[in-house]
């Protein structure tokens, strides 16, 4: 957790934001994210470390009272129309990340693999092709949390074949211990009971899967950071090279608009959701102390950039290439 929650002082006199942007980052103007979604990739460099986003689709979800634990619906869709957004659905976006560094080819999750919502599934589709990427040069891949709109893009819809065989896989062990452990099933509920299944009959099988624990460095300048309560053992990752840093933070904060510019609000998807707050809020905390760039994995496309405080709230602005 000290990771989480340590401020950075930058030596440098200059701002925080204009250092963290390095001039890789620059600011998008909103009305250039639809053309982005369409092209469903972009790219950047955090210092000398080559960064693919690839934008997999959207779930319109519909609306229901106690999303946010205790919210009603018209609180929610209020919240949504002070960020600009449409309030007809809950937008939760999907954005996986392709990262190159020492000569490897990196996925951070890997999508939902076209096998939840019709509109998702646009990297198993396609995206990771344009993006140039070959799933059989696929080195590693590391694991945020075993939803699955995270995991089952590694696994072929029906017989559950590896999509990336020839990677190394790495799951945080609290997460791994946790969806592995037979006797969950029974403890789950209903909803979760057929991804613990699936998990139990891949994952444990498969050669390639190996596991870490606490804030360690699993590639080159790329460290897992605990950052548990959406699930129990939910891991960011912290991209570093030069001065420039980012994380990427899965799950930690979901839709913005909602969870990050109302910090208290909880989401009721989360797994802890006292321990899910302290992480959002640290996480947050870091942000705005180090001008870190933060990548969120339902941001919407793009989905890297800053969190800037906005009077008692915060918003994300997204930046791209
Ligand atoms: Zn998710």
């Amino acid at each position: 957790m000290s990771d989480l929650t340590r401020r950075h002082v930058l030596a440098s006199g200059a701002g925080a934001t204009a250092l963290g942007l390095a001039g890789q980052l620059a600011f998008l103007p909103a009305a250039n994210a639809k053309d982005l979604r369409k092209k469903g990739h972009y790219s950047y460099k955090i210092g000398d470390i080559e960064v693919i986003s690839i934008y997999d689709g959207i779930w319109k979800k519909d609306h229901a009272d106690n999303f946010a634990v205790g919210k009603k619906i018209p609180e929610m869709k209020s919240a949504l129309r002070d960020a600009g957004q449409t309030d007809e659905f809950v937008p939760i976006e999907f954005a996986f990340t392709v990262v190159k560094s020492g000569g490897k080819t990196i996925l951070i999750d890997a999508g939902t693999g076209g096998q939840l919502a019709p509109t998702a599934g646009l990297g198993a589709k396609g995206g990771l092709a344009a993006a140039g990427i070959d799933p059989k040069k696929v080195d590693m891949v590391l694991v945020s949390h075993m939803h699955p709109d995270h995991i089952f893009g590694m696994m072929e819809k029906g017989t559950n074949a590896q999509i990336f065989p020839n990677a190394e896989i790495l799951v945080g062990e609290t997460e791994y211990d946790f969806w592995t452990d037979p006797a969950i099933i029974e403890k789950l509920p209903e909803r979760r009971k057929p991804l613990a299944q699936r998990i139990q009959a891949t994952f444990p099988k498969w050669k390639n899967v190996t596991h870490f624990s606490g804030d360690t460095e699993v590639a080159p300048g790329i460290r897992a950071v605990d950052s548990f309560g959406h699930s129990p053992g939910h891991t960011s990752y912290h991209i570093s090279s030069g001065d420039d840093e980012m994380m990427l933070i899965g799950d930690a904060i979901i839709v913005p608009a909602l969870f990050l510019a109302n910090l208290d609000w909880q989401l009721v998807f989360d797994a802890d959701k006292d321990q899910a707050t302290a992480t959002r809020k640290g996480i947050v905390d870091r942000a705005i102390s180090d001008g870190m760039t933060i990548s969120g994995y339902h941001f919407g496309f793009p989905n890297a950039g800053k969190i800037r405080k906005d009077g008692n709230s915060h918003v994300f602005e997204p930046a791209s290439a």
